[in-house]
């Protein structure tokens, strides 16, 4: 049997290892149009501040390790055609330039995603990046090394621009983050938001909200910004304006492309075409929460993704599933965790929800011990149940918290359920009660 993976992350690299788990015997292949397979794009922003010293550390296997393990990894390959119906797949060398065919008994599709760049004159101006891949920071690195830019513009407050301005910052440069929404971190209500700004205020980075980029200015290289009755100067600029899903390859070979613009999957993560499975930032799955079509394309999801679609792949079955996701994630700019799960408020209500909101400004530690810090939380509801919809959480400690509600929300708890939970309390570790406890008993 051979089992053909397209992609080479996150998703295809757990989906290949995982085949190769369940079947030694089963022959796999993945090809990867990046020069590198396995790379931690998580961290790509810590490597523009030095905090991750060298762009290797991001690469957690090379091809001879997969080699080592009976897989064959062929990087700076873009499968260009497959063929369905007689399991033919057209594949390009980026490294000769020249095509040849292979074929298939199994196929799992890991194309992921690719970063948005957005229809702005000037947009091709030397020193204007977009910020997905390793090369892409290999590139913003070179840029950093030769021309020693000193004012870096960041277009889109999502939290791969806020980390970027954040280690750009760190490393002197004078940062200006432009964000055509009234507000930072969009995903999240205003009460995040306005922290989430105030901490990247605080060191420095200017902010400009409600603006939209109209141009990018230079000669040959960019010099600045344009954006409404402003202009920023600049010879460095990100592009963190959003990703979407790569799903071309997919679609032109028949696979039903979903509500949210993925390719659409069942729980085994199997494609609409025989024997093709696919997983990781290229598909959509469900909100466990709404039972929606949702598209969330985060690194933990399209490993545990790729281990579903590795296995059934291997055996050819639906021997595991793939439940859904809550749409948990966190970031961090600086001192500030930001964390999230489930449904925001605007989300739950634009999904019918009736909901009840409870915010509670807490420490994360005993008021009285050394080092106590601030942390915010907000806790989601349905008004009828009292189930809880959703969390989101700011400050130190917004990790703890945020996954003390993902498995809330998991578990189909409401709040009075939350109000007697038994959660571990110690003053180095939280106040009595913890913000969760705090926020439910307001709610009750
Ligand atoms: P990708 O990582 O997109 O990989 C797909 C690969 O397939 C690419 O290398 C692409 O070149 C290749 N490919 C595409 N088409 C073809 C083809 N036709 N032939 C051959 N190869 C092809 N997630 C988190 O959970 N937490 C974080 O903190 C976080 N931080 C991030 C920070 C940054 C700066 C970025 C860019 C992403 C971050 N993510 C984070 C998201 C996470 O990196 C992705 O969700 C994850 O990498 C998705 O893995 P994937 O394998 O589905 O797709």
């Amino acid at each position: 049997m051979r089992l053909v993976v397209v992609g080479g992350v996150a998703a295809g690299t757990k989906a290949a290892s995982r085949a190769r788990r369940v079947d030694p015997e089963v022959e796999i292949t993945v090809y990867q149009e990046e020069p590198e397979p396995s790379i931690s794009e998580c961290g790509l922003p810590y490597l523009l501040s030095g905090m991750v010293e060298s762009r290797d550390r991001l690469v957690a296997r090379t091809p001879e390790k997969f080699a080592e393990q009976g897989i064959e990894m062929k990087v700076r390959h873009r499968v260009e055609k497959v063929l369905p119906d007689t399991r033919k797949l057209f594949v390009r060398d980026l490294a000769t330039g020249g095509t040849f065919e292979d074929s298939y008994d199994r196929l799992v599709i890991a194309t992921g995603a690719s970063a948005v760049m957005p229809p702005i004159p000037g947009a091709d101006l030397d020193g204007i990046f977009e910020f997905r891949f390793l090369t892409d920071a290999d590139e913003v690195m070179r840029h950093t090394k030769e021309r020693r830019p000193a004012k870096a513009v960041i277009v889109g407050g999502g939290y791969i621009g806020l980390e970027v301005a954040e280690n750009l910052c760190r490393i002197g440069m004078e940062v200006a983050l432009i964000e055509g929404e009234d507000r930072v971190a969009l995903a999240y209500g205003p009460e995040v938001s306005e922290r989430v700004e105030a901490e990247l205020e605080r060191n420095g980075v200017d902010i400009f909200t409600g603006e939209r980029v109209e141009a990018f200015v230079g000669d040959g290289r960019v010099r600045a910004v344009k954006f409404g009755e402003g202009q920023v100067e600049a010879d460095l600029v990100i592009l963190g304006v959003g990703v979407k899903p790569s799903v071309e390859l997919a679609r032109e070979a028949g696979a039903e492309i979903g509500a949210t613009g993925a390719i659409r999957v069942d729980k085994g993560m199997k494609t609409n075409l025989p024997d093709v499975w696919a997983a990781g930032d290229c598909v959509e799955t469900t909100n466990l929460v709404s039972g929606e079509p949702s598209w969330v394309p985060l690194g933990d999801t399209a490993n545990q993704m790729g281990r579903v679609a590795g296995t059934n792949a291997a055996t050819g079955e639906d021997t595991l599933e793939f439940p859904g996701v809550l749409g948990t994630g966190i970031f961090q700019v600086y001192d500030l965790g930001v964390g999230k799960t489930g449904l925001s408020e605007k989300d739950a209500e634009a999904a019918g929800y009736e909901t009840v909101s409870a915010g509670v400004e807490a420490r994360d530690r005993a008021g009285y011990y050394p080092g106590a810090e601030k942390v915010f939380l907000k806790l989601i509801a349905d008004a009828g149940t009292g189930r809880i919809l959703g969390a989101e959480a700011a400050g130190s400690g917004a990790d703890k918290l945020t996954d003390i509600c993902a498995t809330a929300i998991w578990g189909g708890l409401s709040y009075p359920d939350l109000v007697n939970i038994d959660l571990a309390y110690s003053p180095p570790f939280g106040p009595a009660l913890s913000p969760v406890i705090q926020a439910a008993t307001i709610l009750s």
